[in-house]
């Protein structure tokens, strides 16, 4: 036993993400908004296919939320959780006006004049809208006009999708992820290293523990040999993580792989998180960068 390195933890700093992520949350919810409720409305072929629709639209905000994150360097999940929630939030809402004023003014309804502006300071009147919308249904499937809580139930599931969606993406954005507070950046990471599983199990417990020394002295993984029979591998495959500018903020993770290699079929690998993310000092990333080169150059 060497000692353990520490599990690396975000400082919690959230940086320019704090005005990027709602400004661009918002506008994106705003314009994704109008493309999803006009689609819904004018879709040749409303039911249930707008369930692709709601994904969509719920996938393509998230992806917004995630991309923000980076580049405006969030390190808080707490920030980024409850941005999200309220970004999904606003989303659902402002596509519903988006939505009845799409299907309003389809159907010419002429008693009732819409701007989006004054529904959306004035939520009472969109739930009256809603409820009415409700009542009679405003789409049929073969002949079935769901209208209700038939309806309800599938208004509450892209309610759900909207909200949860967004939510579930960011939660995972920064989680294997390593910033360095010196750079103010990102670092990157290289699946590096494919190493042995060691025959003792204390060991192998050391080293998930974050025994980086211990790790540094594994043998390397067996190599796959040409072979007619289809043969199982297992390692263990370290990431390395470093900050492209200074070189010296430094953390790894390991995996355990599974490699399926044969003549007959395709290489299959099935590759699980071991470890969370470790910070490496610096020593010890030298010397498992320098096995990993020496690697790459034998293979
Ligand atoms: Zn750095």
């Amino acid at each position: 036993m060497n000692g353990y390195c520490d599990v690396y933890k975000h400082s919690g700093k959230i940086g320019p993400a704090a005005y990027m992520i709602p400004a661009a949350g918002i506008i994106s919810a705003i314009v994704l908004s109008f493309i999803y409720a006009y689609i819904t409305v004018y879709s040749p072929v409303p039911g249930y296919i707008s369930i692709i629709f709601v994904l969509v639209f719920a996938l393509s905000l998230g992806f917004v939320i995630s991309k923000v994150c980076f580049w405006g360097k969030c390190r808080n999940q707490v920030f980024l959780n409850v941005s999200s929630f309220l970004i999904g939030t606003f989303a659902l809402y402002f596509s519903w006006i988006v939505f009845i004023y799409a299907l309003f003014n389809q159907n010419g309804n002429t008693e009732i004049e819409l701007r989006i502006f004054r529904m959306f300071i004035s939520p009472g009147v969109v739930w009256d809208l809603i409820q009415s919308t409700n009542e009679t249904g405003w789409y049929s499937i073969l002949s079935w006009t769901p209208s209700g809580s038939a309806l309800w139930t599938f208004w509450g599931i892209e309610a759900i999708i909207i909200v949860a969606v967004p939510l579930i993406i960011s939660s995972k954005v920064i989680d294997s992820e390593m910033f360095c507070e010196k750079c103010s950046d990102w670092c990157v990471s290289v699946e590096a290293l494919n190493l042995a599983i060691p025959d003792d199990d204390e060991l192998l417990k050391e080293i998930k523990k974050g025994d980086a020394e211990s790790l540094a002295d594994l043998d390397r993984a067996p190599e796959a040999e040409y072979s007619y029979i289809s043969v199982v591998l297992q390692y263990i495959r370290v990431a390395l993580y470093y900050c492209n500018g200074c070189n010296v903020t430094a953390g790894y993770k390991l995996k355990h792989v599974t490699k399926k290699t044969g003549n007959e079929e395709k290489e299959k690998e099935k590759i699980e998180n071991i470890t969370g993310l470790f910070v490496l000092p610096h020593d010890s990333f030298e010397k498992l960068s320098d096995l990993s080169n020496r690697q790459d150059y034998d293979s």
